[in-house]
């Protein structure tokens, strides 16, 4: 399958620290994108072709407002779709938040994204996500939620033989494998045979990060455009060569466990877990294709 969609990791800063973030995005992060840097992104994205869509997220983009709204327009320009992915700081009235989106409404998105769970807005917290939710609904844009259940009552609900049954769980790798596995239930490393969440073998988005390292899990790169040209890695990408994907296409995180003989505990949360805490093991080894530092927690 063809890469279609480019996700745009514009920074890696946010205004939240989520115990659950992927990405181990948080206020002081280092690394933003640039005009220049986003203008080469869609550049090259149209010399590769099969590109439709464009997403805009983070961190928290509209921490750049002024750079995400050039990308949008540019994006429009060169007909790429386009998407944006936020927690909605800024939404401090459903009033304020029409001003903030009027700008993007007029220069019209297919996926407006807003995260709205426990991890960004308390029960006892006014939920901004709420308000950008409605200004959205009001000015007409395609508006959806993402919502991260609670992993203890997520996990009951695992049908661990299979894909799970409730979307929108954590997923632990990045800062929930460190923050959100104490306590819940785990099995051995060995049945984590199989990837639930990503088919190297059929790729149809990639991120890019403010560093230009293009991933096709968070923190699974494939080399970074600011040293080889986009369309020259995502056709050069060969999941089954590849020193992370391939072990992990042939046998989930426990194979890269088993091909690489990392140490390793005996019982983990998901399989998600057992990777992310193998390829911890596996920096040193794999500097290059396990990066940035940021997503690692460092
Ligand atoms: S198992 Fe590994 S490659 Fe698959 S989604 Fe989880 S962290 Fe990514």
């Amino acid at each position: 399958m063809p890469i279609t969609g480019l996700h745009l990791l514009m920074t890696y800063q946010c205004n939240f620290e989520c115990d659950h973030c992927f990405v181990n995005s948080r206020p002081e992060a280092k690394g933003v994108m640039k005009i220049s840097d986003i203008k080469q992104i869609l550049e090259e994205a149209k010399s590769v072709g099969n590109i439709k869509k464009i997403y805009f997220e983070g961190g928290e983009p509209f921490l750049y407002y002024q750079t995400m709204l050039w990308g949008l327009r540019a994006a429009k320009d060169y007909d790429f779709k386009r998407g944006i992915v936020t927690n909605a700081y800024w939404a401090t009235s459903v009033e304020d938040a029409k001003e903030w989106l009027n700008p993007i409404s007029e220069i019209g998105i297919s996926d407006f994204s807003i995260s709205d769970d426990v991890y960004h807005y308390g029960e006892s917290e006014e939920n901004l996500a709420k308000y950008a939710y409605e200004a959205a609904k009001d000015l007409g844009l395609p508006v959806g939620k993402i919502t991260i259940e609670d992993p203890e009552k997520c996990l009951k609900q695992i049908e661990w033989k299979g894909k799970p049954v409730v979307e929108g769980r954590v997923l632990f790798k990045g800062r929930a494998a460190e923050k959100l596995v104490e306590g819940l239930p785990r099995k051995t490393w060995t049945e984590f045979d199989k990837c639930l969440d990503e088919d190297f073998s059929n790729q149809s988005r990639v991120h890019i990060d403010p560093f230009g390292y293009i991933h096709v899990c968070q923190g699974i790169t494939i080399g970074n455009m600011k040293q080889t040209p986009l369309h020259k890695l995502l056709t050069d990408f060969d999941p089954e060569a590849h020193p992370i994907c391939g072990p992990i296409l042939r046998g989930g995180p426990a194979e890269l466990v088993r091909e690489y003989r990392v140490k390793h505990e005996e019982k983990y949360v998901d399989e998600c877990h057992l990777c992310y805490s193998t390829r911890l093991n596996l920096r040193k080894k794999f500097p290059d294709v396990l990066a940035p530092n940021q997503i690692y927690g460092l």
